[in-house]
């Protein structure tokens, strides 16, 4: 409608979003749909954490919170980035926010002017080009080959800095393609950042836990061009916390003090009783994301083989994060029994919503109109079941 906002009319729905309501109407007409379009683990928060939350609100932790967080949160933060990235931060750099998605549009907000190119390595998690809009800046989308691994290279980065160039994005472990950069690839990228030092890059690493190739690399450890990066992270994934709302990001002193002032006009400090389970999670260490990585990992092959099953799905092996990406293009140009043509990804993911009862998100969400993100993170028979479904109903296109 007109009378709303021209910033709000640009902006679309998250589809993920989207096909979660689709899935969600089929259920409630009892059909059994299969829901892989979440990004949330099926795991419930650790019973540590939950336990800490109620000790919490007894405590009295009901009262507004500081902006950036609590100082021993911040701090508790600092001692994890010093113990397993090797990053040196004080507490001034930390700033802890409702989830990491307002502490990447906390960053976006603060740097970009209209204008401003920002590179965003695709495929990419849906809402960064969507947070670029918002900040009127012109996202500039760099494509990582499915040989590669869909993972962007610092030569692909170098051709594309132009003097506008204000910001990279990208998230290592990938939502959705599951990639994770080695030091070597990361080591290059920081050398076309270190010859650029206007620019600043937002490394996400929400998925940092759930990696099985071992190594996480911060980028932020290429001591030359630490000060121009902005570390993302948060509880939702690791520690299985979607509801609770609390990431947090790193940067230079400067940076996080804009996105203090950012927070503290939108939201303020977030949820009390969150963030002191968020402490807790920190001192419990990775034993309970490291169980919970044991069955995504299961999950991951157990998919992998029925998904390499499928005729014309083409898909690497996901290094990390739940979810596995196929390119499905072969099956563009196919009719289904009721004689609609399958044009694109968003049109293969509602033939097998509403053929195979299996939820799935377009590619196109992503930029990569080649592809559906099915996640991994549901029980093994339900995907087990899933893959054959939707091998069978692919068998009935024309
Ligand atoms: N970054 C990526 C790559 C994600 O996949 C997500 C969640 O789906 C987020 C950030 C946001 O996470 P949070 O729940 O902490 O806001």
């Amino acid at each position: 409608p007109s009378f709303l906002s021209d910033r709000i009319n640009a902006m679309q729905e998250s589809q993920t979003i989207a096909m979660a309501k689709k899935a969600r109407e089929l259920a409630a007409q009892g059909i059994d749909v299969i829901n892989l379009s979440f990004g949330e683990p099926d795991f419930e928060t650790p019973q540590y954490i939950r336990d800490a939350a109620k000790v919490a609100m007894d405590e009295g932790y009901t009262k507004y919170t500081p902006v950036p967080g609590y100082l021993d949160l911040r701090q508790a933060i600092v001692e994890k980035l010093h113990r397993e990235n090797q990053l040196e931060y004080k507490a001034e750099n930390i700033v802890v926010s409702t989830g990491a998605k307002q502490a990447l549009a906390n960053a976006v907000m603060s740097l970009i002017n209209a204008g401003d190119e920002v590179i965003v390595f695709a495929p990419y998690w849906v809402s960064y080009e969507e947070m670029v809009k918002l900040a009127e800046g012109t996202s500039v989308t760099l494509m990582g080959a499915l040989e590669n691994d869909y993972k962007v290279t610092a030569a692909q980065l170098e051709a594309a800095i132009t003097p506008r160039t204000k910001l990279i994005m990208y998230s290592s472990p990938c939502n959705p393609t599951g990639s994770v950069f080695s030091r070597a690839e990361l080591g290059e990228i920081a050398a076309v950042v270190a010859r650029n030092p206007q620019l600043h890059v937002i490394a996400d690493e929400i998925y940092e836990y759930i990696n099985f190739v071992g190594e996480h690399v911060s980028l932020a450890q290429f001591a030359e061009i630490k000060e121009q990066v902005i570390t993302i992270n948060g509880f939702s994934k690791g520690y299985a916390m979607t509801g609770w709302r609390v990431g947090y990001m790193a940067a230079r002193k400067e940076i996080a003090a804009a996105c203090e002032k950012m927070q503290s006009q939108i939201t303020s400090g977030t949820c009390s009783v969150a963030q002191r389970a968020a402490l807790a999670a920190l001192q419990g260490g990775r034993t309970s994301a490291d169980e919970m990585v044991a069955a995504y990992r299961r999950r991951r092959d157990l998919v992998l083989t029925q998904v390499r099953d499928i005729p014309g799905f083409k898909t690497p092996t996901p290094s990390g994060a739940f979810y596995i990406f196929p390119d499905v293009s072969a099956y563009f140009g196919r009719t289904t029994p009721a004689g609609d043509t399958l044009a694109t990804a968003s049109d293969l993911a509602l033939f097998l919503l509403n053929d195979a009862h299996v939820a799935a998100v377009t590619g196109e969400a992503f930029g990569a109109p080649n592809c559906i993100r099915f996640s991994t993170a549901a029980a093994d028979e339900k995907l087990r079941e899933a893959f054959v479904r939707i091998k069978a109903s692919l068998e009935k296109l024309g």
